[in-house]
């Protein structure tokens, strides 16, 4: 066969597993192998030039960057849609509509994707341009962001019409949001506001190679242009799908407003449980003969309407206003609330986040607050009902000493949070940072709790954690609830504790930004804790997903007097303040990339230590099976579920012997 032939063939394949992948959640063959497919494919094209397709699957991973986003008329304008808020509304629009036309209406309900708006321009099946919004009359051409978007079909299946636009929303579902703002956590960067900003903002990203990081989707729900071959809404959503776009489910042709509320109320419920944020619905006029009689008005067009959902609120009283520290001496306003059910759950508490929120809102002790329950955990407050607000309310002045030590508050230029500086007396940041010390993902302590550690600060036993490495029975025994036998496992616990590894040490010691996964990537790069301290922040930023924030934050630590005397206790009292010598001689970075399922029974090695050897030499393991899995290795006595799924996703199966003899 030709190489032009092959590359065809090869290409044709990997766009059929993007779609099984991305279009239909349907993946059949492994993340590896499509790698490995992919790979082959871009070697080719390296290869032969002359025969590489813009819109090759191997253009997904991005690469270009665009420096302005070039302003692009829309063939098709793009309007905006009319909002309505109340049934009685829907048979207002209903009634002006009839009005206007003759005969049955039948309506397409959709629902409304909350995300940021594009246009997709095909052109004989070729993806052409893919422009933003804009003012509805131009937007920006950010054709090279878009086409990263798996589900972006750039090359369409099918019968599809010569020359159209397509209209979409680009979202980010809410897995892979959180999913991005636990990284930026870990990192020390401020997490993303919500899904839909996060999504607008990404399509005008300079660099694509950063777009195609973010897990965003395409949902579909319009078409434009002349000759589509479509008679009605329904149809055209149905043509989409089969030209290869994702175009939810929910979309359902009614024939009557009633049956236009009972998907309202169906999905007024159950929109919580898609992947993707919702805030209404969106009606339209099913035939396309009937949309064009109707037009439209300056702003939208008459033939549809948007239905918004409220989101969850109530109002309650604001009782007071408390200021918690946090271990790092960061300062959190929290909002007490009178008690008040929302959503399903009691609310007492709410997050006033920080000074600016506050004087934003104009909150004060004894108003009548707004509380929303968006997708997050805390309940935030909306705004205040000035209508309600009682006479001789106070402007509400944020502290500025610290709640806990009376110390003056600190905030520095860019931060949007106020700190208690005084790190080494500050009992509830003291306290807070011993607690994280011991607890079960940094030193494990067992036998010591939280409460004993507050006990022991206040008694003045100890000041930091390198004091618990110092206690004796005699100072316990004589402490409130402290028996002889909680005593020794105190003291026992303890003394194991020296036992836990320098990165999981690195965690503990509680420096700001460090998280878990941070401690690790210094603990292997800098080996031990003289290394890390004598880091300057430049020699830090070099160190691999290293931001200038932690970077920053490390040098501050060691740079105190304090710190650097509980390092030098700790390392005195015998805990691992650098990797071992085994450890080190044993580490490689061979299995980078790699993930592994372990399954059944081993006989050479016990499972843990098939495990520590795939994790000491770069490999990552998961419990269970999925398209993401490399290998699974497979013992005797393997689960039959495990076994069929791994054939299904056709997993690479290796045995014990396999991996001890020729992988590692
Ligand atoms: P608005 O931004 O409130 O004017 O609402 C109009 C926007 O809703 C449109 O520009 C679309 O981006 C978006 N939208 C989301 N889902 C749909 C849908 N199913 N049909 C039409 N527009 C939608
Ligand atoms: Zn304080």
């Amino acid at each position: 066969m030709k190489i032009e032939e092959q590359i065809k063939i090869l290409s044709k394949e990997l766009r059929q597993h993007n779609y099984n992948y991305y279009t239909l959640d349907n993946p059949t063959i492994s993340d590896y192998e499509f790698d490995l497919k992919l790979k082959q494919l871009q070697r080719w094209e390296n290869q032969y030039p002359e025969f590489a397709d813009k819109n090759s699957p191997t253009q997904r991973v991005g690469g270009e960057i665009t420096k302005n986003f070039e302003t692009v008329v829309h063939e098709n304008r793009m309007y905006s849609l009319d909002n309505s808020y109340s049934k009685e509304e829907l048979y207002e629009w209903e009634k002006r509509i009839k009005k206007l036309i003759d005969g049955d209406i039948a309506y397409v309900c959709e629902l409304k994707y909350d995300g940021a708006s594009i246009s997709l321009t095909y052109e004989n099946g070729v993806l052409e341009q893919a422009v933003t919004r804009g003012d509805g009359t131009q937007g920006d051409n950010v054709t090279a962001n878009i086409k990263t978007i798996k589900s972006v079909p750039l090359k369409l299946a099918g019968k599809f019409p010569l020359k159209f636009d397509i209209r979409g929303e680009i979202v980010l579902p809410f897995e892979g949001f959180n999913k991005m703002n636990e990284e930026r956590l870990v990192k020390g960067e401020e997490p993303f506001r919500n899904p839909r900003n996060t999504a607008s903002g990404s399509l005008k990203l300079q660099d694509s190679r950063e777009v195609a990081k973010r897990p965003l989707e395409c949902l579909l729900y319009n078409m434009a242009g002349v000759n589509l071959g479509v008679q009605t809404q329904f149809e055209s959503l149905q043509l989409a799908r089969l030209m290869g776009f994702k175009v939810p489910k929910a979309a359902q042709l009614v024939t009557s407003i009633n049956e236009v509320f009972e998907f309202i109320d169906y999905w007024d419920t159950h929109r919580h449980a898609l992947t993707y944020e919702t805030d209404g619905v969106v009606i339209k006029v099913n035939n396309l003969q009937q949309q064009e009689e109707l037009g439209f008005t300056a702003k939208a067009p008459r033939w549809a309407i948007a239905y918004k959902y409220k989101a969850e609120q109530v109002s309650t009283r604001l009782n007071e206003i408390s200021y918690q520290v946090g271990r790092t001496g960061a300062i959190t306003p929290v909002a007490n609330l009178q008690p008040v059910e929302l959503a399903g759950t009691t609310v007492k508490r709410a997050s006033l986040h920080n000074a600016d929120q506050i004087q934003k809102l104009d909150v004060r002790v004894g108003d009548e607050v707004f509380v929303e329950k968006g997708g997050e955990i805390i309940p935030k407050i909306i705004s205040v009902d000035l209508t309600k607000r009682p006479k001789n309310t106070k402007k509400t002045n944020y502290i500025t000493h610290c709640p806990e030590c009376q110390t003056p508050l600190v905030r520095q230029d860019g931060d949007a949070k106020h700190y208690c500086p005084n790190y080494q007396g500050c009992k509830t940041q003291m306290t807070g940072r011993i607690q994280h010390f011991i607890s079960r993902k940094a030193m494990d302590v067992e036998g010591l709790g939280g409460e004993t550690v507050s006990l022991l600060v206040d008694e003045g036993l100890i000041k930091d954690y390198s004091d618990l490495y110092g206690l004796t029975l005699e100072q316990l025994l004589p402490l409130e609830r402290m028996a002889q036998k909680s005593a020794n496992n105190l003291i026992a616990g303890l003394a194991a504790s020296k036992q836990i590894t320098f990165e999981r040490v690195l965690f503990a010691l509680g420096i700001r930004y460090v998280g878990e996964t941070v401690a690790k990537k210094l603990a292997k790069h800098y080996k031990n804790i003289q290394a890390l301290a004598n880091a300057t922040s430049e020699d830090l930023i070099n160190v691999d997903e290293i931001g200038i924030r932690i970077a920053e934050s490390v040098v501050d630590f060691f740079n105190s007097q304090e710190n650097n005397l509980i390092v030098e206790k700790l390392t005195n009292f015998g805990i691992q303040l650098s990797l071992s010598e085994q450890l080190l001689a044993n580490q490689t970075d061979k299995l980078k990339g790699s993930s592994f399922v372990i399954s059944g029974v081993f006989e050479r090695v016990s499972r843990k230590r098939l495990k520590q050897l795939i994790e000491d030499n770069g490999g990552k393991i998961s419990s269970s099976i999925s398209s993401k899995t490399s290998y699974l290795i497979a013992g005797s006595n393997m689960g039959p579920s495990k076994l069929s799924k791994a054939n299904k996703l056709n997993i690479q199966m290796i045995s014990e012997d396999d991996f001890l003899d020729n992988i590692i």
